[in-house]
């Protein structure tokens, strides 16, 4: 291996930053990803993603939607440059076609972006999300959203955010006012006042007005009654707030605080600077030889995602790949570590990129989608020289379950054949009841989606109409302490035993209120909300 590309790798980690965005519906992500990329350059007038958002949730038949190609591909991932570095924004489905794929594509991540509507402080989808980060320790940065309209107290929502999510919060900037009293942010670090100005729709990049605290024009600026309160609560979070620390914020034990309006722009390229100051860069990954280095000089990756073509006439898949190690280079063969086969990479998807070059080469943190020959699972590592195997992104806990029956018995075949492929793909999880006499599979999916997407495609690639039958749980968790555990227990009311795809006992439980109660009553079971593969 030359010193030029050991040089290029590593100048290409430097530079890279890759981070998701997790939040509930509603608190401005799409918002925030246009207002992100403006300030990118990689759009010149906010509307273009909203508009194809829009156009995406106001087609009922999802199917059609996919059919029209590149949809959903294109914004599986952003790639935009914001000073000398290249930003990844890996775009985590939301709204309703909330699914497992959600979950996984945190494991790509490096960072993520957790994005709170100041109205409502934390809401159930990002609590979901940031446990899915904190399984992984990711840095967790924080947006308060909305400040343009009344909302909660700041001092009440950091407070909310460390007690409930037990993290420690570090405000980097801090509001003055709010609603029709928002008059801007004081920035903690620098000292200055960034003063707000209501702009239509912050269709355009713009210019923020910044003051020193010291300066004597405060006070021709900002409302007294404001102004004092501001200086009131900063000496109050002098006081009980922690100092900043980077290493507690890479290890995902603090975040650090913005808030801003993602809808007028204000307070959005402050954080985005902030965060490329403070944000992890693409770093070593643990694998089967141990933890391997972004600038070990062979390409290496893995599968997070899966994406079937739902039009029949063209059957083909898409593979999006966490780019870890060494450079990607179109049409390069690599050798696929589950079945030992060598398979090459050719990349016909264009992602959403600025430039040509970034569709023909990667780098580590970057994401590539590859047409995928249907050797592909999620999990699967590729690389070229010696055998790496990452470790592998688990099954999580499933919300709705339904029985998947076959009404024609004469397609017995088709049908098993396609809930093994579809199963072994991740499209869903197949489960089956404890009860040897009840056969009929189990679906367990994280959104509805998944059910609709099992059934298009079972009749379209496997020509098998299905029908389900919904189960009253909403909650799984695997035993820990395995099937002895669950005899020993004995009957748990509310709760139905089955077994996953590697016959692992897992119980299916009615609701969040129930899983609390069994953990207390049963400590024995070891209740668990994910697990691995296999
Ligand atoms: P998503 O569901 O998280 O993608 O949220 P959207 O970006 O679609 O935003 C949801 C709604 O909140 C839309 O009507 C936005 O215009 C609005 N919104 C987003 N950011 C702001 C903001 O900073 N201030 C106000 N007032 N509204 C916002």
């Amino acid at each position: 291996m030359s010193a030029e590309i050991l040089i290029e790798l590593e100048n290409a980690v430097e530079s890279r930053r890759n981070f998701a965005i997790i939040s509930h519906p509603d608190a401005g992500k799409t918002t925030l990803t246009e207002k992100l990329l403006l300030y990118g350059g990689a759009i010149h007038e906010a509307g273009s993603v909203k508009a194809r958002r829009a156009q995406r949730k106001a087609t009922s038949d999802w199917m059609e939607m996919e059919q029209q190609r590149g949809i959903s591909i294109t914004s599986t991932v952003l790639q935009f440059s914001y000073d000398d570095f290249q930003i990844n924004l890996l775009d985590t489905p939301g709204h309703q076609d909330f699914s497992e794929d959600t979950y996984r594509t945190l494991a790509a991540a490096d960072n993520a972006v957790m994005l709170i509507d100041a109205a409502k402080g934390l809401e159930p989808q990002t609590r979901k999300l940031f446990e899915v980060c904190q399984m992984r320790s990711l840095p967790i940065f924080t947006f308060i959203n909305k400040l343009d309209r009344p909302g909660r107290e700041a001092l009440e929502l950091l407070d909310e955010i460390e007690q409930e999510l037990g993290m420690k919060t570090y405000a980097v900037n801090w509001p003055v006012g709010m609603g029709d009293r928002f008059q801007g942010v004081f920035d903690r670090v620098k000292k200055q006042i960034h003063l707000f100005e209501r702009r239509a729709h912050g269709s355009k990049t713009a210019q923020d007005t910044v003051i020193d605290l010291g300066d004597s024009r405060i006070e021709e600026f900002l409302d007294q009654e404001l102004y004092y309160q501001l200086k009131e609560e900063l000496e109050i979070l002098d006081e009980i707030a922690e100092d900043f620390d980077l290493e507690q914020i890479h290890a995902g034990k603090m975040t650090p605080v913005f808030f801003g309006s993602a809808m007028t722009n204000f307070g959005v390229e402050l954080f985005l600077k902030s965060f490329l100051d403070y944000a992890l860069k693409p770093e070593g990954r643990n694998s089967s030889e141990g933890e391997i280095e972004p600038t070990y000089p062979e390409f290496t990756g893995f599968v997070f995602k899966l994406q079937a073509n739902m039009d029949p006439k063209h059957r083909d898949r898409v593979a999006f790949v966490r780019v870890c190690t060494g450079k990607f280079e179109k049409d390069m063969t690599v050798k696929h570590a589950r079945t030992g086969k060598t398979v090459r990479l050719s990349r016909p998807q264009k992602l959403f990129a600025q430039g040509r070059e970034s569709l023909d080469v990667a780098y580590p943190g970057d994401v590539i989608g590859l047409n995928n020959p249907g050797v592909f699972a999620i999990g699967d590592t590729i690389y070229n020289g010696k055998k790496i195997e990452y470790e592998g992104i688990p099954c999580f806990s499933p919300e709705i379950f339904s029985y998947l029956k076959n009404p024609n018995p004469s397609k017995f075949k088709q049908f098993q054949k396609g809930i093994t492929e579809l199963q072994e793909e991740g499209a869903v999880q197949i489960m089956y009841s404890a009860d040897e006499f009840k056969r009929e599979p189990i679906l367990a999916a994280v959104g509805q989606l998944q059910f609709e997407v099992v059934q298009f495609r079972l009749k379209n690639e496997y020509n098998v109409e299905t029908n389900l039958e919904p189960l009253p749980y909403s909650v799984a968790r695997w035993i820990g302490g395995g099937w002895e555990a669950l005899e020993k227990a004995g009957r748990i009311f509310n709760t139905m035993t089955v077994k996953d795809s590697w016959n692992r006992p897992v119980l299916l439980i009615k609701n969040q209120w129930n899983v609390a109660q069994i953990v207390g009553d049963y400590p024995d079971l070891n209740l668990k909300s994910t697990a691995p593969v296999g």
